[in-house]
C-alpha cells in the first residue's frame, strides 16, 4: 500500500497552496496548509490567534512549540491516517526534526518533501499581485529573507535523506500540476 505523505516546500509565492490543494483534492487526502489553520485561529479569535496575530502581520514565524502542537493534533486526526499534504510546515530545522520523530512515533512514515523552485523576482510580483493581508512590499521581503535564513535549510535537510523531489515552480500552474502528478504515485489506500 502506497500512501501519500508529501511536504511541500519552498518560498511564500510559489505556488504550494494552490498545487498541495490540487494535489490532495485528486488524492482524496487533507490538504494540511498550517498558514491557512493560524489565519482561521486568528479570525476565530480563539488563543492561538491571539498568540499568533503579531507574528502573521509582521512576516514572521510563529513560535515553533505552537505550531508544531497544532500540526500534532491534525495529523492524528481520522482522515490523515490515509495521507496528507503539509503546506507551510515544516519551516525551521526544529519543526523538520519535530515532524521526523512524530511520524515516527506515530508509525507514519515515508513522506517526502517537494520544493518547488521559483526565481525571487517572479515571487514577489505573485505576492504582491495576490494581495492578502500580509501581502504588503514590506511584510513580503520579511517573509523571503525569514524563508532564506529559516526554512531554505530544509532543501538540503531532506536532500541528505533523500527525500528531496525538486520540481520547477516557474511554469504555467497547469505545468507544475502535470510535472507534480507524474511524480506522485497514486493513493492506493
Ligand atoms: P505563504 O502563502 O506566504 O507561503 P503561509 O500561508 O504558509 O504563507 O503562512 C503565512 C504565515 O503563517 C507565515 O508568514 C507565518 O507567520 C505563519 N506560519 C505558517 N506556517 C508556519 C510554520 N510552520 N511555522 C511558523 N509560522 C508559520
Amino acid at each position: 500500500m502506497t500512501l501519500t505523505r508529501l511536504i511541500f516546500l519552498g518560498p511564500p509565492g510559489a505556488g504550494k497552496g494552490t498545487q498541495a490543494k490540487f494535489i490532495a483534492q485528486l488524492q482524496n487526502i487533507p490538504h494540511i496548509s498550517t498558514g491557512e489553520m493560524l489565519r482561521q485561529a486568528i479570525e476565530e479569535k480563539t488563543a492561538l490567534g491571539i498568540q499568533a496575530q503579531d507574528y502573521l502581520d509582521q512576516g514572521e514565524l510563529v513560535p515553533n512549540e505552537l505550531v508544531q502542537e497544532m500540526v500534532k493534533e491534525r495529523l492524528n486526526k481520522p482522515d490523515a491516517q490515509t495521507g496528507w499534504i503539509l503546506d507551510g510546515f515544516p519551516r525551521t530545522i526544529p519543526q523538520a526534526t519535530f515532524l521526523e520523530e512524530l511520524l515516527l512515533e506515530i508509525s507514519q512514515g515515508k513522506e517526502q518533501a517537494i520544493n518547488l523552485d521559483v526565481p525571487d523576482e517572479v515571487l514577489i510580483t505573485r505576492l504582491l499581485a495576490r494581495g492578502r493581508k500580509d501581502d504588503s512590499r514590506e511584510v513580503i521581503s520579511r517573509r523571503l529573507e525569514v524563508y532564506r535564513a529559516e526554512t531554505a535549510p530544509l532543501i538540503d535537510y531532506y536532500s541528505d535523506r533523500q527525500k528531496l523531489i525538486v520540481v520547477d515552480g516557474n511554469q504555467p500552474e497547469a505545468s507544475v500540476t502535470a510535472a507534480l502528478n507524474q511524480i506522485i504515485a497514486p493513493n492506493h489506500s
